[in-house]
């Protein structure tokens, strides 16, 4: 059974406090490891090595920084499929998905290797006569991400790449349901050359999350997680004097309208929402069918989640993995029975599924299969809630304003899609629509390295978005410098509030 310890100053770390949680592989239902949970104590170490390596860090050019981060890409690159293998082990997510997780999280690092670029600053020659002004951007300090179980990789990529390349130290606080590839990703930076201290891994829950949060040295928190934590954390870092990105859960819809391609509209539907069985924060978990667009599509709609590949996610062919934990799966299969008690249809029901069926030694694994709801109403709970999990609910309005409507009085922000031929329709629905990314005819609207990942209303506490230049924004503080020499300055105290001459 697999050991998974912290990473401070440079090297693995033995967990100190007597604390472990369980780390299951959910395709089998088996516990595979267990992870230390860190103390206070355990949080402060790490804290006070990435405290000492920060002065070196940040005074290091970036241009050097970014050699850094272009040989921790190379070693990305050489060790994706270890690192999706980490993921499927313990997210069960399937192996080609995890290999896009990989890929998406490598092009962060990618992004960040434009440092020196990204940190140029303002100039201005003689803003006054003799005098020049200009800005510049430092690093913070010491900061601190804490993650979600469904991108073990990808989320803390949304944040050190940029935190480091910018001139921070960072620590990570992954989640314990998959922790391991956040060390292999720690020995990777230090292989890289990155100085040790300046990345280090405390793995934990609660009392390590509060531990970093009242920390007077952390200066920073970025935090990917539910709404409800997201929230309490973001209201606790400010009342610490820190800044804080606290991005949040979900409910992410997909409007068909009757003009576009079903076949498209159906593929679109099925892989978004099924795809990494639904444990995606942009996920969809909402079908808004407009007009006769329901029609259309049910009946295929009903034969395609029906006809999921759910496999172990070893399998090369596999479409769809188990729940990440016996936890998760009660709370879905929950959710099924309440859509039921609350009058939608149920069509397709996946707690039919028998882990059997998804291949061999998964019998106790944690499996359930698609679900697909049609007539669901906003005032039900499964509407209103996010599920996590693949759990498909449709709803029929008349028209777009309808459709508009019901996603603008929705709590959630974070994505949302619609499917038209229409160009003024997709014009008008981007424009209106209350949602922090939005797709016409792409499902899963998650932005680029280079454009920031950020939802609306609930998804999002904070002013900035991961990643992209707003990345860079959040992981350093401005300072302006103005600046003249002895020949431009006149004789006499100037009593008056400067202004240019
Ligand atoms: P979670 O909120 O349970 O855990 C997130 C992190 O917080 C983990 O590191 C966890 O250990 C820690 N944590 C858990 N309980 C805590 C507590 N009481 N106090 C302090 N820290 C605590 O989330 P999860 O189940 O790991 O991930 C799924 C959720 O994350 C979903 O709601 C999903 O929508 C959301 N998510 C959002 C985004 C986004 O970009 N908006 C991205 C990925 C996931």
């Amino acid at each position: 059974m697999a050991s998974i310890e912290h990473w401070i100053a440079g090297k693995l770390a033995p967990g100190q406090s007597g604390r472990r949680a369980d780390v299951f592989n959910p395709a089998l239902g088996q516990v595979s490891g267990r992870v230390a949970l860190a103390n206070a104590g355990e949080v402060a170490q790490a804290v006070a090595a990435a405290q000492a390596a920060f002065p070196a860090w940040a005074d290091t050019p970036p241009l050097r920084r970014a050699r850094v981060m272009f040989r921790f890409l190379e070693l990305l690159n050489r060790y994706r499929d270890d690192l999706a293998r980490m993921i499927t082990a313990e997210h069960g997510k399937v192996f080609t998905d995890a290999q896009g997780e990989v890929t998406r999280g490598l092009e962060i690092v990618e992004f960040a290797c434009g440092i020196p670029q990204l940190l140029k600053g303002d100039y201005t020659d003689q803003v006054s006569t003799g005098i020049d002004n200009w800005t510049m951007r430092q690093p913070l300090g010491v900061v601190a991400g804490i993650t979600p179980f469904n991108f073990p990789v990808m989320v803390p990529m949304w944040m050190f790449p940029v935190a480091l390349a910018a001139g921070n130290c960072f620590i990570l606080k992954p989640s314990p349901l998959d922790p391991t590839p956040s060390i292999r990703m720690a020995e990777l930076l230090k292989e890289a050359g990155l100085p040790d201290g300046v990345f280090s891994v405390v793995q934990g829950d609660k009392e390590a999350v509060d531990a970093l949060i009242e920390h007077p040295d952390v200066k920073a928190i970025s935090f990917v997680g539910s709404t409800a934590i997201a929230q309490k954390i973001y209201e606790t870092g400010a009342k610490h004097g820190k800044r804080v990105q606290a991005l949040g859960g979900a409910k992410n819809h997909m409007v068909v309208m009757p003009d576009a391609d079903m076949d498209q509209a159906i593929d679109a539907l099925i892989g978004s929402a099924f795809g990494s069985a639904g444990e995606r924060c942009m996920a969809i978990s909402v079908g808004i069918l407009v007009g006769e667009a329901a029609d259309k599509i049910m009946d295929k709609l009903a034969e395609r989640t029906q006809a999921l590949k759910v496999k172990n996610g070893t399998e090369l062919d596999a479409e769809m993995g188990p729940i990440v934990t016996p936890a998760a799966h009660q709370r879905i299969t929950g959710y099924i029975a309440q859509g039921e008690t609350e009058g939608a249809k149920l069509l397709v029901d996946g707690r039919k599924f028998q882990g059997a069926a998804a291949g061999a030694g998964c019998d106790s694994g944690f499996w359930l299969g698609g679900t697909l709801f049609d007539n669901v109403r906003p005032d039900m709970k499964i509407y209103q809630e996010e599920i996590f999990g693949p759990v498909l609910g449709c709803m029929r309005v008349k028209d777009l304003k309808e459709a508009v409507d019901v996603i603008n009085a929705h709590e959630y922000g974070n994505g949302v899609s619609c499917f038209t031929r229409d160009g003024n329709v997709a014009r008008e629905f981007g424009r209106r629509v209350q949602v922090g990314m939005v797709g016409i005819n792409v499902p899963i609207p998650v932005p680029m390295a280079w454009h920031g990942f950020g939802g609306w209303k609930k998804s999002l506490f904070g002013d900035m978005h991961a990643y992209g230049e707003e990345g860079v924004r959040f992981y350093t503080k401005q300072k302006s410098i103005m600046q003249r020499w002895p020949e431009s300055i006149s004789k006499g105290a100037e009593f008056v509030m400067p202004t240019s001459k």
